[in-house]
């Protein structure tokens, strides 16, 4: 599995610089990994680069062998990308990526789709099975409509590249597709408007926390149509385009550019202003940069191997577990889904469900109501967080304690250009209704708690809204005894929405306490075999899961007035 030497060369003739800051590291266990150089004697500033790649050397479906062969609506989406890196991975040493794509395993075998039906069973009813029904039926779809129509179509051409001898069948299969889908959805980046996913070689080999260390960095508005990050001769088009819509109203043309994402066609507007005196926004590279001080320990006169971390995005455990393999226990992301229930409730009741949000538009027109919006809902709920009324001591366990400075760099994340996460297509979950890691509930879910109790004959005083608002998410006990019936009813419905969503676990109600015990106890300083591992994801899944209800229990009785020292679930 010594491939790095093979590797370094292929980084080396793709003009790819990579900081001697940074180790690149391979074992059994961990696979490729990204380590701080023992040679680092000073912590490592915020912004330092660690490495720089080429666009051009990126492997994307417009820089394969497919480019010519798939349809343009493809050639930035996810099973374009796929279908690329199958081509390429086939062609063997005749890919120009053929060291990188040798690194990579034919699938990611810890990936929950992965796992055998008794080792499944042990993460039923929490929220990674739902997500991995989901995760399947996009693949399912992924596959059906593009990569069967794509196989069927190039068939002659796709068999004379890949070559006479390849198995047609196993090629084409869904289940090589699913494979490959594992290995490309876990390392793939959002790289710029033009190129849309790409297979970014180095970037992908670091590991991911919810704490982490670089971030990384491309500039994403470039030409769509040709990769120019600067100006080139679709500008004039644009400006035309741009000057024609508004004459036209909404007719749009087939031929103008694809709006990728809202906001970014009004990049062509000011094509020619350099914005940004930074001169590092010009280059044509995706950037791996720290994105907090990097600070290394000695312990004596050794100097413990350390990690260097990025993120894969805001992830919950469970979505890790289906995306990536591994969860982490007290992730920061985590958040679980109570939405289950609370359309059950909606049913019983006879409540219609679909009233209340219709996208981004709140049309539920209850008389009485004070209209609070979610902007104003978030302003509130952390202004109070940031007090620190409740201090959690979040950490995530094992990964990192070497004592990292806050800079408090919150929300300056975009110093050279976007910085982007790993893609993530099933990431967001925007409109779910949920409880996060502290207990505390989110936007959706207490919209929907206030319309339930209205509906079901609470009294709906103008100030609850603003109420529950206070006594739930920062659950002063001072207010538990002001509570006004609608609060009262609306923290008691939720009560009933966390005991169902308890009970729905088979596991005769297991506390995330006693499941942390298992877990320490699996954590030997021998190596997990992969089952051993598989079920120790699994463990902090439901640790996650478990803590969060107890946590949001906790708040409710605290808010009702509850003695705290009453058993949690019975
Ligand atoms: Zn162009």
């Amino acid at each position: 599995m010594e491939k790095i030497p093979d590797f370094i060369d292929f980084l080396l003739e793709n003009d790819i610089e990579v900081s001697p800051f940074v180790d690149i590291c391979y074992s059994p266990s961990r696979g490729y990994h990204v380590l701080l150089s023992p040679d680092v004697k000073n912590s490592l500033a915020r912004n330092t680069p660690l490495a720089h790649v080429p666009k051009s050397a990126v492997l994307s479906a417009s820089s394969s062998v497919l480019c010519n062969l798939l349809s343009e609506d493809h050639h930035r989406s996810l099973a374009g990308l796929v279908l690329a890196y199958l081509m390429e991975r086939k062609l063997g040493n005749r890919s120009p990526w053929s060291r990188y794509l040798d690194m990579l395993p034919s699938r990611e075998e810890s990936c929950l789709r992965f796992w055998d039906q008794e080792e499944q069973e042990w993460i039923r009813e929490t929220d990674a099975a739902d997500i991995l029904r989901a995760a399947d039926e996009d693949l399912v779809e992924m596959y059906n409509t593009v990569a069967a129509p794509f196989f069927e179509s190039q068939k002659a051409i796709v068999r004379a590249t890949i070559g006479e001898n390849v198995s047609w069948d196993n090629f084409t299969s869904k289940k090589t597709f699913a494979d490959a889908v594992s290995v490309v959805a876990a390392r793939c980046f959002e790289i710029d408007a033009f190129i849309g996913l790409g297979l970014c070689p180095i970037a992908d080999l670091f590991n991911h926390s919810d704490h982490e260390d670089v971030h990384f960095e491309t500039r994403f508005e470039v030409c769509e149509w040709c990769g120019n990050n600067d100006t080139c001769e679709h500008d004039a088009q644009a400006l035309r385009e741009a000057a024609g819509e508004n004459d036209n109203g909404f007719e749009s043309d087939d031929s103008g550019p694809l709006m990728i994402e809202d906001g970014h066609n009004d990049e062509f507007n000011d094509i020619t202003v350099d914005d940004d005196d930074d001169s590092d926004y010009d280059k044509d590279t995706c950037d791996i940069v720290v994105h907090r001080r990097i600070a290394f320990s000695r312990q004596g006169f050794v100097q413990r191997t350390r990690e260097i971390f990025n993120s894969y995005g805001p992830l919950s455990s469970a979505q890790l577990l289906v995306k990536y393999g591994f969860a982490i226990r007290r992730n920061a992301h985590d958040y679980l889904s109570l939405e289950r229930e609370m359309r059950a409730l909606y049913r019983e009741e006879g409540i219609p469900w679909h009233r209340l949000i219709d996208g981004d538009n709140y049309v539920n027109g209850d008389a009485n109501m004070e209209h609070v919006d979610q902007d104003e809902w978030e302003d509130v709920s952390e202004g109070e967080e940031s007090e620190g009324e409740e201090s959690e001591g979040e950490e995530s366990e094992g990964e990192e304690s070497e004592g990292e400075e806050s800079e408090g760099e919150e929300s300056t994340e975009h110093d050279h250009g976007d910085s982007h996460h790993k893609a993530s297509p099933e990431e967001g979950g925007e409109g779910e209704l949920k409880i996060e890691m502290s207990g505390r509930i989110n936007f959706h879910l207490w919209d929907r708690l206030v319309l339930y109790c209205v509906r079901t004959g609470g009294s709906p005083s103008p100030s609850a809204y603003h109420e529950i608002l206070r006594v739930f998410n920062s659950a002063p006990s001072s207010l538990a005894n002001r509570l006004s019936g609608t609060s009262r009813s609306i923290i008691e419905t939720l009560v009933v929405l966390l005991s169902r969503r308890w009970d729905r676990y088979p596991d005769g109600g297991i506390l995330s306490a006693e499941y942390d015990y298992v877990i320490s106890q699996e954590v030997a300083s021998r190596e997990l075999t992969d089952r051993e591992s598989r079920k120790r994801n699994a463990l902090i899944v439901l640790a996650n899961e478990k803590e969060m209800l107890e946590l949001a229990k906790m708040r409710c009785n605290k808010a009702l007035g509850i003695s705290i020292r009453q058993k949690l679930y019975i």
